[in-house]
């Protein structure tokens, strides 16, 4: 083996894993699929966006690049897309529960309804769990594993979200730690990743922003923008042999945003204070 192809094996952090990863098909899960499957992983992306899915397994074009539908909203859903990457690859090393939703957001908490309170919790919060679940049920036997969930800073912070998804996305941190105390004993590490704020989809209809508004945003860092791909390369470490001895970890990707801040932006608007 020349040189070359030595290094870039050494290189490949995820080689011979097997990787679930929901919301996969774009945004953040979409960047972290293309990362893991660039370092050896074989990747099953588990989505309710069967086109978008499709498109990026058919983009990687390899065996080692598949879809699964699953709305992680459903257990037996979920259930299938942790048995499917069993019976595809024959074992499950990272989970990576990235699926979520902003919901419907409203200024004052007396027109939310339950319904769409509910609908925010139920990805983001019980998907996580439901995932958690059912890799831990195939990782406890292999006695090893990685299971990541992506938080977000309106998980540390208020203010900066409506109540469901900044209570969701505290909450799986809750769920993080409690199951890392539980899975650490099979061997099993349980993390999250928190990011500030990604140009994404998912940013842009819920900031109403263009990328660059959203990237410049009240980033404290500065000389660096946040990309997807930056997430992808936390949610990496934390799915590879690199972070062995971390459990009960929020990995933050913010720039230093949340100790800066602390939930105000008293430099955007120093009149206030
Ligand atoms: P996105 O909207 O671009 O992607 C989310 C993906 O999740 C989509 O592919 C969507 O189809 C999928 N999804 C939604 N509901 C689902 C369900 N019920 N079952 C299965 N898949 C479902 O958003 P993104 O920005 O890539 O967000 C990914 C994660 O990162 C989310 O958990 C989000 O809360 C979190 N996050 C995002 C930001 C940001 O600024 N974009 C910041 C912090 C945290």
């Amino acid at each position: 083996m020349g040189s070359v192809s030595l290094l870039s094996a050494v290189a490949r952090r995820l080689e011979g894993k097997v990787a679930l990863i929901t919301g996969g098909a774009r945004g953040i899960g979409e960047s972290t699929a293309r990362h893991f499957f660039k370092h050896g992983a074989k990747v099953v992306i588990a989505d309710i966006q069967d086109e978008l899915a499709h498109s990026v397994c058919k983009d990687l074009n390899s065996e080692s690049a598949s879809f699964i539908h699953c709305d992680v909203t459903k257990e037996t859903d979920v259930e299938n897309a942790v048995n499917t990457a069993i019976s595809r690859h024959g074992k499950l090393d990272v989970m990576f529960n990235n699926a979520g939703i902003v919901g419907v957001v409203k200024t004052d908490m007396v027109d939310v309804s339950m319904s769409e309170f509910e609908e925010v919790i139920r990805v983001n919060l019980v998907g996580a769990f439901l995932g958690t679940k059912h890799a831990a049920r195939v990782m406890k036997p292999a006695r090893q594993g990685s299971i990541i969930t992506t938080s977000s800073v309106c998980g540390i912070l208020g203010g900066f979200a409506s109540h469901a998804y900044t209570s969701s996305k505290h909450g799986v941190l809750g769920l993080m730690r409690n199951t890392a105390v539980e899975l650490g004993q099979f061997g099993i590490r349980v993390n999250c990743v928190s990011p500030y704020t990604v140009a994404t989809e998912m940013s842009r209809n819920f900031l109403k922003m263009t990328d660059d508004e959203i990237r410049s945003g009240y980033s404290n860092l500065k000389g660096a923008v946040l990309t997807p791909e930056d997430v992808a390369e936390a949610a990496l470490y934390l799915a590879s042999d690199d972070s062995r001895y971390v459990s009960g970890h929020n990995l933050v990707v913010d720039g230093g945003y949340t100790i800066v801040n602390s939930g105000s932006c008293m430099y955007d608007n120093p009149s206030v204070y």
